[in-house]
């Protein structure tokens, strides 16, 4: 199994060249097949499984596809949901390593630091933003961030937002984001809770466990 085999585009590959990346790894051979064929996921699998570039790969693809189809649009088409700032940096440093090739434009936001530099990025023009639960919630309600053009959403170690208390923060935002799109889910455990989160914001999924 090779990057090739899995049908990634040129601008990709040569990036995973860069990083050293010579194969898949089990989460990103099984995933990346169903995200760049649309459908829904539900993917039970820890952090350290190279879990990151097995959605943010496709993710890039998609965009890079609909870029070349469609004239530019400054509007957020993905959107990263995750716990903790930490986490958020690397999804972002992996978005921007992969897709460096591509041309699209990714910004991370996060509590606890001023908002005013992610708010002007903001106004510059995002594709892929990724995000913890409350400060983007925070922007939203100042209106400074708009998801009504997202394509792709993922929820990333969803467990962990619940332990953390984003639940309610996590649903706020699903509600703006537009029902005709692709959901990714991630968590590394599916106690009842999770499920039913799942089952809720999920249509159709195929299920992967790595
Ligand atoms: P993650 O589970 O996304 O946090 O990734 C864990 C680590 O594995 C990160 O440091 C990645 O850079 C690395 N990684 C991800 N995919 C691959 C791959 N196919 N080959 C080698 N390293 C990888």
């Amino acid at each position: 199994m090779s990057f090739e085999n899995l049908k990634l585009i040129e601008p990709l590959l040569k990036a995973l060249k860069t990083e050293g990346y010579t194969t898949p790894t089990p989460i990103q051979a099984q995933a990346i097949p169903i995200i760049l064929q649309q459908r829904d996921l539900l993917g039970c699998a820890q952090t350290g499984t190279g879990k990151t570039a097995a959605f943010a790969l496709p993710i890039l693809q998609l965009l890079y596809n609909d870029r070349m189809a469609h004239k530019e649009q400054k509007t957020i088409k993905a959107l990263i949901l995750t716990p903790t700032r930490e986490l958020a940096i690397q999804i972002a440093e992996s978005f921007t390593n992969y897709g460096k090739h591509t041309g699209l434009r990714n910004l991370v936001i996060f509590g606890g630091v001023s908002q005013n530099p992610q708010v002007d990025a903001l106004r510059r023009g995002v594709d892929i933003l990724i995000a913890t639960p409350g400060r983007l919630l925070d922007l939203m309600n100042q209106r400074h961030v708009h998801l009504d053009h997202i394509k792709m959403l993922v929820l990333d170690e969803a467990d962990r937002m619940l332990d953390m208390g984003f639940v309610n923060d996590v649903k706020k935002i699903i509600a703006k984001v537009p029902k005709n799109r692709q959901t990714l889910f991630f968590s590394a455990t599916m106690p009842n809770e999770i499920q039913s989160l799942a089952d809720t914001i999920l249509t159709k999924p195929e299920k992967i466990e790595v």
